[in-house]
């Protein structure tokens, strides 16, 4: 077999700059020349994975099939690539250290003081090598930014790959931005020269540096950029704003950058096959008409809590030729408003997942207001939770039903904690994670749109339906349409007589593809798209 080559992405200068989908993007071009990509993300903090850290402060915790708790660029990944991420594409400080800890105390070290160098390090090469293993090519995204000092035990460790490997198996990308001063009405280059110098302090020359800016950057600020960075020019890219992130590869290629990127690696790439993904890009900026959809949650004001649900409805959106204009609703705000005037306008509710109380009651009035009105409606796990509490209360009179997350004492649990699980309260380690299949009920909503019996989606709670509820509820016309057959439980439930309500106990969005929406999304979107052409 080839060797395995390497492409480490590190930043510079802030963050939030796109690493993620820069990373993203470049593994979409390799692909596209028919090489066989891994991907992985190294990320400085100390949690040892993103899970118990808040949306607010961390943003969207992206599950993977095995069910590893990751950070939300894994979703970019899986969404421009085709690989299938897993365990082993996010490694935190955390759980590097944790893993080397736990050989300290298993006497693995023989007696050894542990060290940063080389235990620490060579446990985060362990995890880049195991990523290599099975591709061409392995993508490295370094989080944090050049400078910081969690990430010096990840920069050391990719700075001794390039040492130890042959010159064309590693590639060290750069990502800084390149700043317009109006006052002054110039790009300035200096952040990135410091950023660079601080990579290279640490004895790593960048092969390329990708320079964020508002427009593309002029060739003599290019060429001041290069002499600095000690490169050359053809070695700066340009990365600008754009308006849709998938146009980012196209924009790369145009850039030059796969043709950079092949010759330092020496790999011989042949044509790249981009064509359906330039046509959909094209398809997906030229949508004209437009449908509402609201949003009804707990983290709406934080952009990249529900990255993968805003992905997934866009993709939705280009599959029936509509754009997908969000209104997002602070479900808080909705539990003493009335849902008449705040959903006015909203051709379809969601209800999407999350975690506490609060807002809790704002979600079940949006659950309602969609039941009673014929209001398209989808619910994502604590979405298709607060629907079903929503009919047990209405439509079963039970004014006391909830879940057992919200109302310990209440008589009627609609949702209780994993049975198997109870007792166990260790934060982290007592939920449904990752893909479980589901069988689907024939000629229910749910056969009709997956168009097959047995499907799989990927988990992320505590809380499980109780099935003392399931007769009593299908009795009342919420129907149950779709079960994981292995335990039993209730994954899907629908209303009968309505023309799309339905909640599924899972997280469809983690799988929804630019060129494979997700049929879910993809029908919710159409019906939505019905009421919108007749004036609701
Ligand atoms: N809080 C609910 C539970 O744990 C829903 C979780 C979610 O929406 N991801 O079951």
């Amino acid at each position: 077999m080839a060797k395995t080559r390497y492409i480490f992405i590190t930043g510079g200068v802030l963050s939030s700059l796109g690493k993620g989908i820069a990373s993203a993007s470049i593994g979409n071009l390799l692909e596209s020349y028919g090489f066989r990509i891994g991907m992985l993300k190294l990320d400085p903090y100390l949690n040892v994975d993103p899970g118990t850290m808040s949306p607010f402060q961390h943003g969207e915790v992206y599950v993977t099939e095995d069910g590893a708790e990751t950070d939300l660029d894994l979703g970019h990944y899986e969404r421009f690539t085709s690989t299938l991420t897993s365990q082993k594409s996010n490694w935190t400080a955390g759980r590097i250290y944790e893993k080397v800890i736990q050989k300290e105390r298993r006497g693995d070290f023989l007696g050894k003081t542990v060290q940063v160098i080389p235990h620490v390090t060579d446990e985060i090469k362990a995890a880049v090598f195991d990523v290599g293993r099975t591709v061409d090519v392995a993508l490295v995204e370094i989080g944090g930014t050049v400078g910081d000092i969690e990430s010096l035990p990840f920069l050391e460790a990719i700075r001794q790959i390039g040492l130890e490997l042959d010159e064309e198996q590693v590639l060290y990308v750069h990502l800084t931005l390149v700043p317009f001063v109006k006052t002054a009405g110039e790009l300035k280059t200096k952040p990135t020269q410091h950023s660079v110098k601080a990579l290279q302090e640490i004895g790593i020359q960048p092969d390329i540096l990708l320079c964020r800016a508002e427009t593309p950057i002029p060739a003599d600020i290019k060429k001041k950029i290069a002499l600095f960075a000690n490169l050359k020019e053809d070695a700066v890219a340009s990365a600008v704003d754009v308006e849709s992130i998938y146009e980012i590869p196209l924009i790369y290629r145009r850039e030059g950058l796969d043709a950079a990127i092949l010759r330092k690696l020496k790999l011989k790439g042949g044509r790249s096959r981009l064509g359906e993904w330039e046509r959909w890009v094209k398809r997906s900026k030229g949508l004209e008409r437009e449908v509402t959809i609201a949003i009804v949650g707990k983290y709406v004001n934080h952009t990249d809590a529900y990255k993968s649900l805003y992905e997934a409805l866009a993709h939705a959106g280009a599959a029936n030729h509509v754009r997908v204009r969000l209104e997002k609703v602070d479900a808080d705000g909705l539990v003493d408003r009335d849902p008449r005037e705040v959903l006015r306008a909203a051709q379809g509710v969601l209800v999407p997942g999350g975690f506490g109380v609060r807002g809790i009651e704002g979600m079940i009035r949006a659950a309602e207001f969609a039941r009673t009105r014929g209001i398209p409606y989808f619910g994502i796990c604590l979405g298709m939770q607060v629907a079903t509490v929503e009919f047990a209360r209405h439509v079963l009179g039970l004014a006391d039903a909830h879940s057992s997350e919200f109302d310990a004492q209440t008589r009627h649990k609609v949702f209780l904690k994993l049975r198997e699980l109870r007792n166990v309260e260790d934060m982290g380690h007592n939920m449904r994670l990752g893909a479980y299949s589901c069988i689907l009920k024939k000629k229910t909503l749910a056969y009709r749109v997956y168009r097959q019996e047995k499907i799989s989606e990927r988990h992320r709670h505590r809380y499980e339906f109780n099935p003392e509820f399931e007769y009593k509820l299908e009795n009342k016309g919420m129907r149950i349409s779709g079960k994981n057959p292995e335990r039993n439980l209730v994954e899907i439930v629908e209303l009968a007589g309505h023309p799309w309500f339905l909640g599924c106990q899972f997280h469809p969005e983690f799988k929804s593809r630019p060129l494979q929406p997700h049929p879910l999304f993809v029908s919710f979107i159409e019906q939505a798209k019905r009421g919108a052409t007749r004036g609701r």
